[in-house]
């Protein structure tokens, strides 16, 4: 890695870091896909990165094997049921619970290894066809329903906003996942005292920050523009 490369990536956590002074509550992830070992390593050992998060299931397991673990891991890319087992073990957080099948299926791989998985659920906060993640009217059924996994341990909730063309429509996306936190996930999960809001990314986590979130998931804002990950999957 060039001299080039650390100085941006250290003056980038360094920057948002500096947005982040009035958030101390708030935790930074670096989202490393494509990311070389090198450059993960370089932001957790030299510049205090403490979250990194993966979203390819394939990618996670390179990355495994290479990372510094120091740095807690949390998965939050789309997640098939049947890589569930490859990552179980592996991840301290699934932060892309989209679905009742992938709860059973996460609950039983981590009862097999006596377990108990933190997850997010994923909201579409947007209603988007592209986009996975449970429609804010459904989040309460959904909730009742993940009482049936004694595995799986709701922490809060996720997600990614659409693209705005205004930053300032951000705050409707995001303020209505705090109020999905407040009148329904508090509701059905009131042990949990404190829930976690995951949402804001390099391109609005200002907005995000604002809302009160409490992990913003940034990756070309600390590692600079993304090339395609010879890995796929
Ligand atoms: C890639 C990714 C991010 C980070 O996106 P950037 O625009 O690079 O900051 C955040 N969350 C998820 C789920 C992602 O897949």
């Amino acid at each position: 890695m060039t001299e080039f490369k650390k100085n941006e990536i250290r003056e980038n956590i360094a920057r948002i870091r500096e947005g982040m002074k009035a958030y101390p509550k708030t935790a930074l992830m670096a989202v490393i896909k494509t990311r070389t070992a090198e450059e993960i390593n370089f932001a957790i050992r030299e510049c205090g990165i403490t979250l990194v998060g993966e979203n390819r299931v394939q990618e996670l397991l390179v990355h495994y094997e290479e990372m510094d673990h120091s740095a807690k891991l949390h998965f939050i890319g789309t997640l098939q049921k049947n890589k569930v087992k490859y990552i179980i073990d592996k991840v301290d957080m699934i932060e892309s619970l989209d679905s009742e099948g992938l709860a059973a299926e996460i609950d039983k791989r981590a009862a097999k290894i006596g377990k108990t998985m933190p997850v997010l659920i994923e909201i579409n906060i947007g209603r988007e066809e592209s986009k996975s993640g449970i429609f804010p009217e459904t989040l309460a059924s959904f909730c009742e329903a993940l009482k049936n996994y004694p595995n799986i341990a709701p922490q809060g909730l996720m997600t990614i906003a659409p693209i705005c063309e205004d930053k300032n429509e951000y705050n409707r996306y995001f303020s209505e996942m705090n109020t999905l936190k407040d009148d329904i996930f508090r509701t059905y999960f009131p042990e949990v005292k404190e829930p976690i809001l995951s949402m804001g990314m390099s391109g609005n986590f200002a907005q995000a920050l604002e809302n009160g979130s409490d992990i913003i998931r940034v990756g070309e804002g600390i590692f600079g523009k993304r090339n395609a990950f010879p890995i796929k999957g």
